[in-house]
C-alpha cells in the first residue's frame, strides 16, 4: 500500500458503473459523498488528486430519454453535452463540504497526443493543482469524433497520469483486479496481485467484455497500464462499487498493482532526452549555465541565441556560449517568438510578444542535462 500512501500526486478514475445507476442512469450520490471523504482525506498533508470521471453520456442518454442501447455518435454528443453538466454539478456538491474547489476539465485526444496542446493542458492542470483544486476531467465527448476519440477514461486516465507526473492511478471499477482468465466466464480464475510489465502473456489475461455503459473493460485497462508504466506512474486496478472506495484500499483490499520501474520524473526526462529529434538550439549564457546546474528553469534573459525552426513545445537543446551540448528540453516558445525574447527579463515578454507566455523558456520539469 506504500505506493498509495506515498504518492504525491494521484489521479482517480472512476468508471460509469460506479457512478451512474445501471437502470435508470441516476447519479449514485451517496457512493459519490464517500469517495468525496476518501479524497478529502487524502488531500490532507498537502496531496494533490485529480479525478477522471466517465458518466456524462450514461447521465445524459437517461436526460434525453435515449433508450436504445447503442447509441450513434450524434446522441453520444448530444447525451454527453446534458450529462456533463450534471456530472460536473453532482462533484461540485460532493466536495463543497469539504470545502474544496472542482475545476472541469474535458480533453480530446489531440489534447494528449500533440505536444503543444498537452503542454496547454498540462500547465492549466498544473496552476489548477498549485491552486488548491480538484480537476474533474473527461473526454470532450461533444465535440470528438470517432477517428478523434480515446472513447474509453481508462486510457484517458492514464494520459492524464503521465501528463501531470502522478506518482499513482488508481482505476475505480467493477472489479478488484486482474485476473488470469475473465472470473465472470471461469470461476476458478487466479487473481493476479502484482504485475511489472504488460506482456503479452499479460494481455492474454484481459477478457473482451465491455459492459453495461462503460466502454472500457479489462482490456483498455491493460493499455493504460502500459502508458502509466512508461510514465513512470504506478497503477492500480481495484473494486470501487463499495462506500469510500480509497479508503478500502488503503487499509489493503484486494486489487492488482501494475508498478512502475522508475520514478515518474526520470521516466519522462528519460523521454526527452532519448525519443525525440532536436528542432533546434538555444545557445545560453554563462549565468544561465550555472543556474541550469543548480536546478533551475531557463529564462529567456538567460538565451543569447536562437539557432533552428521550431513550435511551442518541440525540442530543442541547450548549448554553451562555447557551443557544447548542455542538454536537451522542451521550449515554451516557437523559434520566432523565442528569437524576439531572447535576451529579455521574462516582465518584458507580454510587451513584446503581445501576449503573457510562460516565464520559463524552458521549465526545468522539462529539460535533461547531459
Ligand atoms: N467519456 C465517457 C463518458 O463520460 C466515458 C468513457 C468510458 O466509460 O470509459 O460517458
Amino acid at each position: 500500500m506504500h505506493r498509495l500512501t506515498d504518492a504525491k500526486r494521484l489521479v482517480v478514475k472512476i468508471g460509469s458503473a460506479l457512478l451512474v445507476e445501471d437502470e435508470g442512469g441516476w447519479i449514485r450520490h451517496d457512493w459519490l459523498a464517500t469517495l468525496a471523504d476518501d479524497v478529502a482525506e487524502f488531500r490532507a498533508g498537502g496531496r494533490e488528486v485529480l479525478i477522471v470521471s466517465s458518466g456524462g453520456i450514461a447521465v445524459g442518454r437517461r436526460l434525453l430519454g435515449i433508450a436504445d442501447s447503442a447509441l450513434r455518435l450524434e446522441e453520444k454528443q448530444a447525451a454527453a453535452a446534458t450529462g456533463q453538466i450534471r456530472l460536473a454539478h453532482a462533484f461540485q456538491e460532493a466536495l463543497l463540504p469539504h470545502d474544496i474547489t472542482v475545476a472541469q476539465i474535458l480533453l480530446t485526444l489531440d489534447d494528449t497526443e500533440r505536444r503543444r496542446r498537452h503542454l496547454n493542458a498540462r500547465a492549466t492542470l498544473r496552476q489548477l493543482l498549485d491552486l488548491g483544486a480538484v480537476p474533474v476531467i473527461n473526454e470532450n465527448d461533444t465535440v470528438a469524433t470517432e477517428e478523434i476519440r480515446f472513447g474509453d477514461n481508462d486510457r484517458l486516465a492514464a494520459r492524464v497520469a503521465a501528463m501531470v507526473g502522478a506518482d499513482a492511478l488508481v482505476l475505480l471499477s467493477d472489479i478488484d483486479g486482474l485476473y488470469d482468465a475473465d472470473p465472470r466466464v471461469h470461476p476458478n480464475a487466479t487473481h493476479i496481485a502484482e504485475v511489472s510489465a504488460v506482456t503479452p502473456a499479460v494481455e492474454a489475461m484481459a477478457g473482451t467484455a465491455a459492459r453495461g455503459y462503460a466502454s472500457g473493460g479489462m482490456v483498455t485497462k491493460l493499455q493504460a497500464a502500459k502508458i502509466a508504466l512508461a510514465g513512470g506512474c504506478h497503477m492500480v486496478i481495484a473494486d470501487g462499487r463499495d462506500a469510500h472506495p480509497l479508503r478500502a484500499l488503503l487499509a489493503g483490499a484486494r486489487c492488482t498493482w501494475f508498478v512502475a520501474s522508475a520514478a515518474p520524473h526520470s521516466a519522462r526526462k528519460r523521454w526527452i532526452a532519448g525519443s525525440l529529434k532536436p528542432k533546434g538550439a538555444l545557445r545560453v549564457d554563462d549565468g544561465a549555465r550555472r543556474a541550469l546546474r543548480d536546478g533551475r528553469s531557463l529564462l529567456p534573459v538567460g538565451v543569447a541565441n536562437v539557432t533552428g525552426r521550431f513550435e511551442r513545445g518541440d525540442l530543442v537543446t541547450i548549448r554553451a556560449s562555447d557551443g557544447c551540448e548542455l542538454g536537451r528540453g522542451l521550449c515554451a516558445y516557437s523559434s520566432d517568438d523565442a528569437v524576439l525574447i531572447a535576451g529579455h527579463k521574462t516582465s518584458e515578454i507580454e510587451n513584446i510578444l503581445g501576449y503573457r507566455g510562460r516565464d520559463e523558456i524552458i521549465h526545468r520539469d522539462d529539460l535533461v542535462l547531459d
